[in-house]
């Protein structure tokens, strides 16, 4: 069987689809699955070991044998626990065949296959009766079915039909119940997620301000969940406006329901301010006593014992439609809509003299539809993408370079997606302005530059850099061709590269002076330690008693599938690490020539400065706009006593971890690593290695 899988190929800047083995898909998901860091969360397992021993001994204590429905059980891990609780049978339920496989292994190596049945099914296919799947109804309901969103990976409809056709009625559930909270905030960082803000650039003939199309200030943005670890975003950040709020809880021991509806709560703001962001998260009673309580709230609210680190539940930040001004103690109203798979919220202000006859009159006003993008910059910019075009330092940079290489006769192109250099260059005075938006079909610019009356000052060329005409450009040469370099379809930091290919191909529009910004790149690496992140990786070996080495074999096998093993992208701001070497520029590219023939490859040997564990290395593109102005996607600063890390907020770093993680090695003190890295110029990847 063969599988073609989508990917953007950064020589061309294009979506291509590659004809692939079927192993491939399935080694891509074991690889990056969060299968391990679920294994690795203690706090997580712990709690649901207690809350299915309390369970099973309720359903004993009335005499009843224990019956078990585990929809979901992944490695097998929730069955074994109820097994050993001394559940009389379990039916484990995995629609993931490989996971299914998996879960087999591992409940026999265990000593469970006479009790735990894995049927590799999802549980809306699972039938019950003499001949079926299942001989009776079950007593008792396990799953672990949530994202940070709790509801995103299809929990209420898989519990909507077991309770339908699985269980008993009046069965005990695992967990019992979940509840979402909210608290209501101020923030210029996130709602700069959300939002463009002016940009002011001091031209030639005064000041102008930027401004996006009005649709924005009440666009409801995208529906997809924005999750983050948000224990990482520091109080400084942002304001909260209301206590932390109950939104609502679902039961998961009764029928539950997944059709659209919303919930509503009153609240009074603790303080005056802009509400802009509602920040979220859940916990899952394991107990209907609530005793047993797994949470997933941040370090503000959650003081008492030591934060558990996961990865595969953080929590989310919603925009509201538009920001709304609020004073302490005033009656407002916040409204949870959702759907079967996701949520989103709306804020309205109580009316005057209002009381609860007229509730009937809000709910008319309740927006149950889930948001969508009216303003079309949303369907541009993602998230990271607004807080990057928002930074205001990275902006002054671009201007301050831009300002150094225009002239008033420039013919000036650039290459970059949804970017606003153009406007930029425009405005410095540039006399002719060109762009091209290679892997996006923008329908936002159009807009955008009407809006600030720009439409016939800037030329969108609708054609891919190799088609680009004379006539494209009024038959003139390029004197200065600009990029950010910044396009949707880049995964990797060096995935931007495809400026560079560009470049080469626009290369006989090229005056014989043109001056090209960035002037070139680097790939700069650091050797790190990480506080959490290597957990995600690494081998678990038994979890709670039981061993579940055939998944940490099934992960290894993945992860070293291809001859050579891969970096993979993660927003480092959010993950803290210690540096352990000095950063160091390990390859250059020179966007005034064009892509060379050959590959580019380096090796040499990093020396590490701090004691601590080598988990990999991280890697970052810097951009050298002009002379002396450079612009980081990676390390931004580093503090050299301890080495602590700050990271470009707005980025995704490279991260290549060494198989002393994947193998779970101990390595005994090493000085120094060494390293050979190779760019293939053909297919605009990079290559690596690494030893100790
Ligand atoms: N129970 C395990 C794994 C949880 S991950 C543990 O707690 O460690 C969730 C698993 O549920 C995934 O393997 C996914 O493939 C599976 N899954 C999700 N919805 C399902 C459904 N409706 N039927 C069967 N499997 C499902």
């Amino acid at each position: 069987m063969k599988t073609f899988c989508g990917r953007a190929n950064p020589t061309t800047g294009s979506m291509e689809w590659l004809e692939e083995g079927e192993d491939y898909d399935y080694h891509q998901e074991i690889a990056r699955s969060r299968y391990a860091d679920m294994l690795h969360d203690k706090d997580r397992n712990v709690k649901y070991y207690q809350g299915i021993r309390a369970a099973v001994s309720r359903v004993k204590e009335r005499g009843e044998k224990a019956i078990v429905l585990d929809i979901g059980t992944g490695t097998g891990l929730l069955s074994m626990m109820a097994a050993s609780a001394g559940a009389d049978f379990c039916y484990a339920i995995e629609v993931f065949k490989p996971m299914a496989n998996a879960a087999v292994k591992i409940v026999e190596k265990n000593g469970f296959s006479d009790k735990i049945k894995v049927i590799n099914k999802h549980s809306t296919e699972v039938t019950v009766g003499p001949d079926g799947d299942m001989q009776c109804r079950a007593n008792i309901l396990v799953t672990e079915l949530f994202d940070t969103e709790l509801i995103g990976e299809g929990a209420l409809p898989t519990y909507e039909h077991a309770h339908k056709y699985l269980v008993q009625e009046g069965c005990e559930a695992v967990p019992h119940r979940a509840t979402v909270y909210v608290q209501l905030v101020e923030s210029r960082r996130m709602w700069s997620w959300k939002k463009l803000f002016p940009v002011h650039v001091e031209a030639e003939d005064g000041e102008k301000i930027l401004v996006p199309p009005s649709e924005m200030e009440n666009c409801p943005g995208v529906p997809s969940v924005c999750d983050i670890q948000l224990n990482q975003m520091p109080s400084s950040d942002f304001i909260t406006l209301s206590d932390v709020i109950t939104m609502f809880s679902v039961d998961f021991s009764k029928p539950v329901q997944s059709a659209s509806t919303y919930y509503r709560v009153q609240l009074e703001p603790v303080k005056s301010g802009k509400a802009q962001i509602v920040l979220s998260w859940w916990d899952i009673d394991m107990d209907p006593s609530g005793k047993i309580n797994c949470t997933m709230a941040p370090y503000w609210v959650k003081t008492t014992s030591a934060l558990q680190w996961r990865d595969h539940w953080m929590q989310c930040v919603y925009f509201l439609p538009r920001e709304e001004p609020v004073l302490q103690g005033e009656k407002l109203y916040l409204t949870a809509c959702r759907d079967e798979y996701s949520v989103w919220y709306n804020l309205q202000k109580a009316r005057e003299g209002e009381n609860e006859a007229d509730e009937e009159e809000h709910k008319a006003d309740v927006r149950v539809e889930s948001p969508v993008c009216r303003c079309r910059a949303h369907l541009l910019w993602n998230r990271p993408r607004f807080g990057q075009l928002n930074d205001q330092s990275r902006t002054r940079q671009y201007i301050r370079s831009l300002r150094k290489v225009l002239k008033t006769d420039s013919v000036c192109l650039c290459i970059s997606d949804g970017s606003l250099l153009p406007v930029l260059a425009h405005y410095l005075g540039a006399k002719q302005v060109q762009c091209m938006q290679p892997s996006r079909i923008d329908l936002y610019h159009p807009h955008f530059f009407k809006a600030n009356h720009l439409e016939d000052k800037i030329k969108i060329i609708e054609a891919r850099p190799e088609l680009l005409k004379p006539s494209h450009l009024e038959d003139k040469k390029i004197s200065v061709l600009v990029g950010e370099p910044f396009f949707t379809t880049s995964l990797l930091p060096w995935h931007n590269l495809y400026f560079w290919y560009a470049r080469t191909a626009v290369s006989t529009h090229l005056a014989s002076n043109v001056t090209v910004l960035p002037q070139s790149a680097s790939l700069h690496m650091m050797i790190v330690e990480f506080q959490d992140l290597w957990r995600i990786r690494s081998p678990c070996g038994t979890c709670e008693g039981f061993d579940v080495q055939t998944m940490d074999d099934m992960i290894k096998d993945s992860l070293n599938f291809r001859e050579s093993k891969e970096a993979e992208p993660h927003p480092l701001w959010e993950y803290p690490c210690k540096s352990l070497s000095d950063p160091q520029e390990v390859l250059t590219f020179d966007f005034t020539k064009t892509v060379p023939q050959q590959c580019l490859s380096t090796e040499g040997s990093v020396k590490l400065l701090r004691k601590g564990k080598s988990h990999g290395a991280v890697l970052w593109m810097e951009y050298h706009l002009a002379a002396d102005i450079s612009v980081s996607t990676g390390l931004m600063q580093l503090s050299n006593e301890k080495g602590n890390c700050e990271w470009n907020p707005h980025c995704k770093q490279a991260v290549y971890f060494f198989s002393s993680v994947i193998e779970s090695e101990i390595l005994s003190d090493p000085t120094a690593v060494t390293y050979a890295i190779k760019f293939d110029t053909k297919t605009g990847e990079i290559a690596m290695d690494f030893k100790m």
